[in-house]
């Protein structure tokens, strides 16, 4: 992987810092891509001199295009690309949900997703080789009272997935996602302390029982830009101790 290049959205927390760690350990130099651009500054500078960190708000077609032109600066390809920047919906009874948080949660997810892609798509056609990962959600592919904008978002997600991999297959890309249950993030935790989720009957609808690290949608992400992977495109890799092959009534484990 000594040249190899990774850019991440996302990465200065949660799922998408695991995710530029595991890359970098696996010898990728990688671009970590936030909005909260000293974060993603320092999380490089931790990484080593070889990764880079910049600003990105994934919704801004202006920002996408600097951090690709950034990318072309500093390492000059485009191997692999994770769609990882996310934001949660405030579990509103629907009645109660304004538009404006609703279409940002779109924002970030479907038009983040479509513009980082487009953008660096464009390059690792021009390359003849690339690998996408997108992260939807198991809020996308089952119903969830509350999450209105984020499940249709992730749903969204899986469906441009299998759009891009059959329209790119041709050129030497592949595009695939992950569908995560649910990780212990920050962005899990402040939903727990909200009392937005239970973490004790959600342990219990687990049959693994216990939640996802990020290393673990990590370890999933590097399997599907891995040479193993090379005859997967536009698929889904959920990831989630079980939780959506539940179909049982009450708990799946003692949590
Ligand atoms: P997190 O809140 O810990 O990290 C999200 C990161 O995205 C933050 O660093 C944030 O600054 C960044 N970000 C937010 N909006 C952005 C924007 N507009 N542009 C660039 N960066 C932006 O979240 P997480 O739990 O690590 O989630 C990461 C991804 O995984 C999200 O897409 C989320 O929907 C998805 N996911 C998470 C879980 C879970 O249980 N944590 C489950 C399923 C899917």
């Amino acid at each position: 992987m000594q040249d190899q290049t990774a850019i991440i959205t996302g990465a200065a927390d949660g799922i998408g810092w695991a995710m530029a760690q595991g890359f970098a350990e696996a010898g990728y130099r990688v671009l970590i891509a936030d909005l909260d651009g000293d974060k993603a500054a320092s999380r490089a500078a931790e990484l080593g001199t070889a990764h880079a960190g910049a600003a990105v708000d994934v919704t801004r077609d202006s920002d996408v295009t600097a951090l690709a032109e950034l990318a072309d600066a500093r390492f000059g390809r485009c191997d692999v690309l994770v769609n990882n920047a996310g934001i949660a919906d405030r579990h509103l009874p629907t009645l109660e949900q304004d538009m404006e948080h609703f279409g940002r949660v779109l924002d970030v997810h479907l038009k983040g997703t479509f513009m980082m892609s487009r953008a660096i798509g464009a390059r690792m056609i021009a390359a003849g080789s690339g690998a996408i990962v997108n992260i939807g959600s198991i809020a996308g592919v089952s119903g969830m009272p509350r999450r209105n904008a984020y499940g249709a978002a992730k749903a969204g997600i899986v469906s441009m997935t299998r759009a891009m991999a059959c329209e790119w297959a041709g050129q030497g890309l592949r595009v695939n996602a992950i569908i995560p249950g649910y990780v212990e993030t920050a962005l899990v935790r402040a939903l727990i302390a909200e009392g937005k989720i239970d973490a004790d009957r959600l342990r219990r609808r687990i049959p693994m029982g216990h939640l996802a690290q990020p290393g673990d949608i990590a370890a999933a992400a590097l399997f599907l830009v891995s040479g193993q992977a090379r005859y997967i495109t536009g698929t889904t890799l959920t990831v989630d101790g079980g939780w959506s092959a539940f179909g049982d009534s009450g708990d799946a484990s003692s949590g």
